[in-house]
């Protein structure tokens, strides 16, 4: 894969955004969504894993991360039933002074409220430049946008973050989840990490929950929010609006 290529493919329109749809664990209704971007490159549906990395290398990440955000918008307009979707923000735009005037033109041009819109960023973006990171969060909680942690847990300091950024919602990964319903030490850490989130007044998304057993789990210790094959896969907008908001 070259630049050219990927450049192309987004000018094509071979590049697709996916949903993955979001439940409340006690009600089983639709709460919200995660946006999930795809390469249709012909007959092949290439995963983010293979261009991702390299795009948040070449900084062309910011170009997909922008169309992938006015796609949601687009299609948000349309819909009846308002649901909050997550963006994934990628570390590159914590260090672009322009991004978050971006954003904001972005939902206004659709006429969307910020609050519907969850940032996604990793502890790794955060901790690259957390003064950037902090700056950021301020100016995007400040116009109402709403901010996730995502993978929490994975990196050396996902508890320092939480202490220096304000963040409304945690994802907690799904490493986590999979341990859940063998392993007794697991459970400790999963069930601390929802009550310290708790009293933290965040609200919790348990990612990956490809299991019955998992999501009963989840369930009993309190967690809000559930994401995983278990419930669905990632899937085109349009059949996501077909399922869920038709
Ligand atoms: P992520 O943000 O942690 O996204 C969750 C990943 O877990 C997604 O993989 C999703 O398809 C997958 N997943 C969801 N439920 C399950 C489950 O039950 N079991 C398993 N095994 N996997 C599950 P995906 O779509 O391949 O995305 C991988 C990563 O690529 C994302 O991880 C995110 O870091 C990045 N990414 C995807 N789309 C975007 C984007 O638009 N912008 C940026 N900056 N990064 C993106
Ligand atoms: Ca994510
Ligand atoms: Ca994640």
């Amino acid at each position: 894969m070259n630049q050219k290529e990927i450049e192309q493919a987004l000018e094509n329109k071979e590049i697709k955004v996916y949903l993955q749809p979001q439940f409340d664990l006690n009600s089983e209704k639709l709460v919200g969504a995660e946006s999930l971007v795809r390469w249709q490159r012909g007959a092949i549906m290439v995963p983010p894993s293979s261009f991702i990395p390299f795009c948040e290398q070449t900084g062309f990440i910011t170009q997909i991360d922008q169309y992938v955000l006015e796609t949601v918008c687009q299609h948000m307009q349309k819909w009846k039933q308002k649901i909050p979707i997550a963006v994934n923000e990628s570390r590159r735009h914590l260090y672009n002074p322009h991004h978050v005037e971006e954003l904001e033109q972005t939902i206004r041009k659709y006429g969307i409220e910020a609050k519907y819109i969850e940032l996604e960023m990793t502890e790794t973006a955060i901790v690259h430049d957390i003064e950037a990171a902090k700056e950021a969060e301020r100016k995007v909680h400040a116009l109402g946008f709403k901010v996730a942690m995502d993978d929490f847990g994975t990196g050396y300091s996902s508890f320092s973050m939480l202490r220096q950024i304000e963040i409304d919602i945690l994802k907690i990964d799904k490493s986590f989840v999979d341990e859940v319903t063998q392993d007794k030490r697991g459970k400790i850490i999963i069930e601390t990490i929802i009550s310290m989130a708790k009293k933290l007044k965040m609200t919790t998304i348990a990612e990956g929950i490809e299991t019955k057993e998992q999501a009963e789990y989840l369930k009993t210790i309190g967690c809000d929010i559930a994401q995983g094959y278990y419930y669905a896969l990632p899937m085109a907008i349009e059949e996501f609006e077909r399922r869920y908001l038709a």
